[in-house]
Formats: C-alpha cells, structure tokens, sequence
C-alpha cells in the first residue's frame, strides 16, 4: 500500500496544502487481482484540484469521508461535477460508468446533496454511489474498518488492511483518525498498526481551555501512538497557525518512534 498525505491543513486549506485527503492506492503489482486500486480518505476543501496531481479523478474506487465539516467532504461536489460533465467520460455524454461508492456518516447523501445545492429534479446517483457506513467492508483487496472517534458530529477513524508493498506477500495497516481527541477508540483503531496519520490540531497551552472532544494536541497524538504500538506517526490536519515544529516536538516526548508532520504531497509505504 501506498500513502500520499494530499491535503494536510487543519480545518481549512492553507497557503501550502488543501485541506484533509489522502490517497491510499494498491499498485497491480502487490495486488491479488493484478490491477491497481485507489482509494481516497476525505476531500476536503481544496483537495480535488491537488488529488489530480497524483491520480486521475475517474479511476478512483471509492471516497471514504471521516465526517461531514467542510474540510473533510466539501469537495464530493467538486467530484460529483467532474464524473457528470467530463468530456471524455461524464454521464452527461452518454456514458455508463458505475456510481464512484462514497461511504460517510448517516447524513451522507443529504449533506452532499445539500452543499451541492441540488435541486429537487436532480439526483446523484447515476455519478455518486452515496453510502452510510454499516460495519466493516472491502474496496478491492483493502479491508476498512471505520471507527467512532471522539469530535462534536458523528465521525470516524478508518483503520486499512491490504497488501504491503514493503513485505511482498504479508498484510499491512494503516490507520487514520480523521478529526478527534483522545479517548480509548483512538488507540484501539491506532494497534500496531505499520502507519498512524493522526490529526494534530491544537497545541499543549495555547488550547487547553477549549472544551474537549474536538482534537488533539502533537502531545495526545504522541500518547495515542505510543499506548497503540504504532509503528511510525505521521501527524496532519495542522492549521497554518500552527509551529510544525512544535507540534512535532510535542509529539515527539511522548512517543520514541519515527515520526513527522505530513506535507501535501508526500508518500510513505507500508
Ligand atoms: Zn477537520
Ligand atoms: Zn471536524
């Protein structure tokens, strides 16, 4: 499996990198069926437009989304557009593509459906395949089991198993936990997996009156990969009012592995 951290600013896109997406894909080489998959988790705002720098918007398999803010789905609309009117391959020209599934919480086709400011004789469905998640389930060889996090809406970590790349043969796992704070479904979606990408919003002080259960800080993502085993930290979802470094640092004294802050564009095998 293969990681690009696409869009890696907190809450909103920022001078360097959208906001939240990020692109697991399966190469035909590792892949049991011999073709390549792609998946994304979340489009967030921005993110469509950097996503095409790195895969082609008709071969996805499928968008899982985190939760509903803006900054994690808000781009579906970009997406639903692009499938409809492509030149070459958009329903509107007569093509007979299968619906892109695209799985999120309960309100997930409304809420799509809301911000596109869809009208009441229009319907997605012949672009968009729009799913409430409902347990575990597969896209192609990957296994993705979403996870109730800790935030102020209805939101999910998603924790992937597929084929590794850097063990031919073996399975590998990555989690992410979209937007939460601490709490023990984090560290349970966080087990041993090879890769934990961790939102790192807040920072230890500057936050600490802000009511909990919205996000972590570097510290609490430290805490989350070390009580959870991880093998390697890639912290995301940083505001640009953040100190990198900081968040970094923060991170790193409470967890001794490898670790770094995620920047739009960077890939990472497991
Ligand atoms: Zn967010
Ligand atoms: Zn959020």
């Amino acid at each position: 499996m293969r990681l690009t951290t696409v869009g890696t600013s907190g809450s909103f896109a920022g001078p360097d990198s959208p906001a939240s997406c990020h692109l697991v894909q399966v190469g035909a080489d590792v892949s049991p069926d011999g073709r390549a998959w792609n998946v994304v988790l979340d489009l967030g705002n921005g993110a469509l437009g950097a996503l095409q720098r790195h895969v082609d918007p008709l071969a996805l398999d499928a968008v899982l989304l985190s939760h509903l803010h803006p900054d994690h789905f808000v781009d579906v609309c970009g997406l639903y557009v692009y499938l409809r009117y492509h030149p070459g391959a958009g329903a509107e020209r007569g093509t007979h593509r299968a619906p892109l599934p695209v799985l999120g919480p309960d309100d997930v086709a409304a809420r799509v459906a809301q911000a596109y400011g869809l009208g009441p004789d229009e319907d997605m469905s012949a672009q968009l395949d729009l799913r409430p998640y409902a347990g575990t389930f597969d896209v192609g060889p990957l296994r993705v089991e979403p996870v109730p996090m800790y935030h102020p809406v209805p939101a999910f970590g998603l924790r992937v198993t597929g084929p590794s790349t850097v063990r031919p043969g073996e399975r590998a796992t990555l989690a992410y936990t979209g937007d939460t704070d601490y709490c023990e479904n984090v560290v349970g979606l966080a087990r041993d997996v090879d890769l934990l990408l961790c939102e790192a919003a807040f920072h230890e002080g500057r936050d600490d009156l802000v009511e909990p259960g919205i996000h972590l800080t570097g510290r609490r993502a430290g805490r989350v990969a070390r009580e959870a085993g991880a093998r390697r930290l890639v912290l995301t979802h940083v505001p640009p009012w953040n100190d990198r470094a900081a968040t970094a640092a923060e991170a790193a004294g409470e967890y001794a592995g490898p670790l770094e802050v995620a920047t739009s564009g960077a890939t990472y095998t497991v």
